[in-house]
């Protein structure tokens, strides 16, 4: 076995590298930079950790996530890796003594902010420690044309030059359409030609879109769905806090975060949600940067985000560990107002905001594709795919209904109410409901009034919804949107296009098997102990492993992925005595 993958297992734990690590790895220990594109959970992380073992001097990451740099030195530390992190929340001594332990050599990995870079204290350990390698985390934030542009990454590119001697660099991302993978390799001075791109397909996450009920989807889904950890993001605030609120008042187990919360509380939410305590985080884009909590099973966005690559990268918080997961998007026509209304607002140059609108677009295009859902991301970002086989638009094969009669009656009753009115007058109207309002107005003597009498107020409402969704209703702006007929729409009643629909369905992810919930147990206790948040003990994946092969001695334990030797001295014989009993 050569070095690397000695290694690898013997720190990490792990027998195989993954796609396009090995190769960055070499090139690393080759003195060659390289810009590496891997999907999330693709497994970037240990691409500079396993060369910084190797590697005399120390290795600088540089990350803008501060919330992630405890958690990974944590998990370094576990790991039997020396490593610290520098950021705003220390105290000056703290930082005096981190960086004191750096230019001693007694670390192999610092981890600092981009803006870090800036102060002089750094710039001056930078002149008396020996730096060989600098990792630079979600590579991305340099480019403008990227979608979360970080001028203290101009800085960094600066810094960089201005080293007497190059320490080689590493830029990784998982959000790079070549245009961006271009910028990066330009500012950093990287080879284009030292790209390695592994790929963005997730291969173990289910995509969805689902365009029913909202609220009465999420429910289900997370009743179905018990017990397993996941993440919810809304576009605002106040949706967030509206959907928290909900499931409270369902009983279910969920956090909130948002940049309107005071800092102790959307830290202590964080981290009731990574240690476990809560299932659900419902929360705005604010929270999840940073945030490599590996059993993440499912990623619900509420309301449609602004452009696929964030879509992407917050959907691709879920199933870090490799197991199946989804990602779901709940799509809603009036939520793409909220977001013209940021493109709007955002004080930027028209070419800009131009750019933005096309980027939503695209996004709303995902949301009403028919193709397969991984494969329209890829293309986006520049690669081929071939049909995934799990996201909901692959799996659509269960019989269309045929609706074109349905959809008739609903939008000629639109139109015969002049359309000026909203869904819930509507379906009123088709239900053949007796309200004030539809003999005040006259509708219980359309031709339409009562024509769906067997349909249900709102399985009529839901059909609108959908309708709506799929553009044969255009909605007005505003909270309670009036409904006109859309140029498709009117085809339809002219009998010129057929409607057809399938239906959203909820199924349940994962069926646990009561050892795997002792583990889970074990690993929980044991992570209450340390203070650590349960997956750095060890990952679902790791536990899932344990549950189905049973290990009964130290050796069979250590052939586990994810089991190196520091974790079986630390963890191995409460895990084993475990497993023995059985
Ligand atoms: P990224 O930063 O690319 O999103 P991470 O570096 O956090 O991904 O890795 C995601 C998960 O994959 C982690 O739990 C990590 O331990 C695991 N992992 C990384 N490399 C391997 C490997 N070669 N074999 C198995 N698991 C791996």
């Amino acid at each position: 076995m050569n070095r690397i993958t000695a290694l690898l297992e013997e720190k990490f734990g792990y027998r195989t590298f993954r796609k396009g690590q090995e190769e960055i790895i070499r090139a690393i220990l080759n003195k060659e930079d390289v810009l590496g594109i891997m999907p999330t959970g693709g497994g970037k992380s240990i691409c500079y950790q396993l060369p910084a073992l190797v590697l005399e001097g120390l290795t600088l990451v540089v990350s803008p996530l501060i919330s992630l740099m405890k958690d990974q030195v944590d998990s370094l530390n576990e790991m039997g890796i020396p490593a610290t992190y520098i950021n705003s929340t220390l105290q000056f001594p703290e930082i005096q003594q981190r960086l004191g332990m750096a230019a001693r050599g007694e670390v192999k990995l610092l981890y600092v902010a981009p803006e870090r870079l800036e102060t002089a204290d750094f710039l001056e350990l930078l002149r008396h420690v020996s730096i060989d390698l600098i990792a630079v985390d979600e590579a991305h934030c340099i480019s403008q044309w990227g979608h979360d542009f970080r001028p203290s990454y101009l800085k960094l590119a600066e810094t960089i030059r201005s080293f007497a001697e190059r320490p080689v660099i590493v830029a990784l991302t998982a959000t790079a359409t070549p245009e961006v993978a271009e910028d990066i390799c330009q500012l950093l001075s990287i080879a284009p030609e030292n790209q390695v791109k592994t790929g963005f397909a997730r291969e173990n996450l289910a995509f969805q879109v689902v365009k029913e009920q909202k609220d009465v989807y999420l429910l289900e889904y997370l009743k179905m769905n018990q017990g397993q950890s996941g993440i919810i993001y809304a576009s605002t605030r106040k949706e967030a806090e509206r959907i928290h609120h909900l499931l409270k008042h369902h009983q279910i187990s969920a956090g909130i975060y948002h940049g309107g919360l005071r800092e102790q509380e959307r830290s202590k939410n964080q981290e009731d949600f990574l240690f476990d305590r809560i299932q659900v985080m419902v929360a705005t884009n604010a929270f999840g940067m940073g945030i490599n909590k590996s059993n993440v099973r499912f990623v619900i966005h509420a309301q449609i985000p602004g452009n696929l690559e964030s879509y992407y990268q917050e959907a691709g918080r879920a199933g870090r560990d490799g197991l199946p997961s989804e990602a779901v998007l709940l799509y809603a026509p009036n939520d793409l107002q909220i977001q013209q209304f940021f493109i709007e607002q955002s004080e930027s140059t028209i070419e800009y905001q131009q750019n933005e609108y096309l980027k939503l677009r695209e996004m709303n295009q995902y949301a009403h594709t028919q193709m397969c859902l991984q494969s329209y991301i890829l293309r986006y970002f520049g690669e081929q795919g071939s049909d995934c086989g799990k996201c909901s638009n692959c799996l659509d094969d269960r019989e269309s209904v045929d609706v074109t009669l349905e959809t008739q009656k609903v939008l000629s009753c639109v139109k015969r109410m002049g359309e000026r009115f909203g869904k819930s007058l509507v379906g009123k109207v088709l239900t053949g409901s007796k309200d004030q309002k539809i003999t005040q107005w006259r509708f219980d003597q359309l031709s339409t009034y009562g024509l769906m009498k067997d349909w249900t107020q709102k399985e009529v409402t839901q059909l609108i919804d959908y309708l709506t969704a799929e553009h044969y209703l255009l909605p007005s702006e505003g909270q309670y949107p009036l409904l006109s007929l859309s140029s498709e729409g009117v085809e339809v009643l002219l009998g010129k296009r057929k409607v057809f629909r399938k239906q959203a369905t909820v199924k349940q992810l994962v069926v646990d098997d009561d050892l795997f919930e002792e583990l889970r147990a074990l690993r929980l206790e044991l992570a209450q102990e340390q203070q650590l948040p349960p997956y750095v003990i060890f990952s679902d994946k790791t536990l899932r492993e344990l549950a189905e092969k049973q290990p009964q001695t130290s050796l069979e334990f250590l052939q586990i992925k994810g089991v190196g030797q520091n974790k079986l001295e630390k963890y191995g014989e409460r895990f084993l005595a475990l497993l023995q009993k059985r």
